[in-house]
């Protein structure tokens, strides 16, 4: 058997219950990562069984679930935490987070500040406390979920872009002063992905303006969880070990042909 490009690693998911952050906890434990998922609930949105058993079941590794509300400090801590008991972190994956279509001049301050104390704070501490872990284990990788909204802006997503856009450059500074420590910090920007954020948030795939969006997108598709998972996996692993402050587009060529 070849080598599994996590073997022995540890990698804390938040959001990994469901969608893109379900296939990152399958792909990296079929790489030999321990599992440790973060999340408000451990029922898949979609179904199934719990990320954590699956990906145990599946391959063997330590999986355990924490409940995780991003924006709950202290559970977030603990949820870093976790990976003690499987050796400590070597991955964080920052991946939860929430997206509303919602005209600008319509946009109360509740939902502003739900959006970016999930998408932006969420992202900011949960990266903070894998660091104090990181730099004192001699170095990991940091992974954020950002979005082609975090590039570009379109109308109706005024908030969702001003998270994303701020999970960018978090991860630019990140990595600038991780970087000598050993931590590399990476962002992934998807592009429309079907998962219940594009079927049911915001139906998109599935409807009316997916079929005029699917004519953006150069690949003629919308993207399968499992491609946001593959590029986490590139970011996490010594594949790309020289890939640092970078912004990983997984989008079809959506972004780059319009
Ligand atoms: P998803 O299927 O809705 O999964 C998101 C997961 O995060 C769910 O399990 C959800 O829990 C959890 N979550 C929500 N709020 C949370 C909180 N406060 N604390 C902890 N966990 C929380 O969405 P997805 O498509 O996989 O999205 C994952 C990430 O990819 C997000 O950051 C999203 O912005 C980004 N992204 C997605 C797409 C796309 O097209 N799907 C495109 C670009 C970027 P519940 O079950 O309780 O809701």
């Amino acid at each position: 058997m070849s080598e599994q490009l996590l073997d022995g690693q540890t990698a804390v998911i938040t959001g990994g219950a469901s969608g893109n952050g379900r296939e990152i906890a399958k792909t990296f434990a079929e790489e030999g990562a321990n599992i440790v998922v973060a999340d408000i609930q451990s029922e898949p949105r979609e179904g199934g069984t719990p990320t954590h058993e699956l990906v145990a079941d599946d391959h063997g590794v330590d999986a355990t679930y924490v409940e995780c509300d991003v924006t709950n400090l202290d559970q977030l801590e603990a949820a870093v935490d976790a990976a003690d008991e499987f050796g400590g972190i070597d991955v964080m994956v920052n991946n939860a987070g929430i997206f509303r279509e919602q005209e600008f001049t319509e946009v109360s301050e509740d939902a502003f500040d739900q959006m970016m104390d999930i998408n932006v704070k969420g992202v900011y501490f949960g990266a903070q406390y894998a660091a104090r872990k990181l730099v004192e284990n001699g170095g990991g990788n940091i992974i954020n979920m950002s979005s082609v909204a975090g590039l570009e802006g379109s109308a109706g997503f005024a908030t969702y872009s001003t998270t994303k856009g701020a999970v960018r450059l978090l991860t630019y500074a990140l990595a600038a002063e991780l970087g000598p420590e050993g931590v590399r910090v990476n962002a992934i920007h998807p592009g429309l992905i079907e998962t219940e954020m594009t079927t049911e948030d915001v139906p998109i795939v599935g409807s009316e303006s997916g079929e005029g969006f699917l004519q953006t997108i150069p690949s003629r598709r919308f993207g399968q969880p499992e491609e946001v998972a593959d590029a986490a996996l590139y970011l996490a692993s010594d594949l790309s070990s020289y890939v640092n402050g970078e912004s990983l587009v997984v989008d079809g060529g959506m972004t780059n042909t319009g």
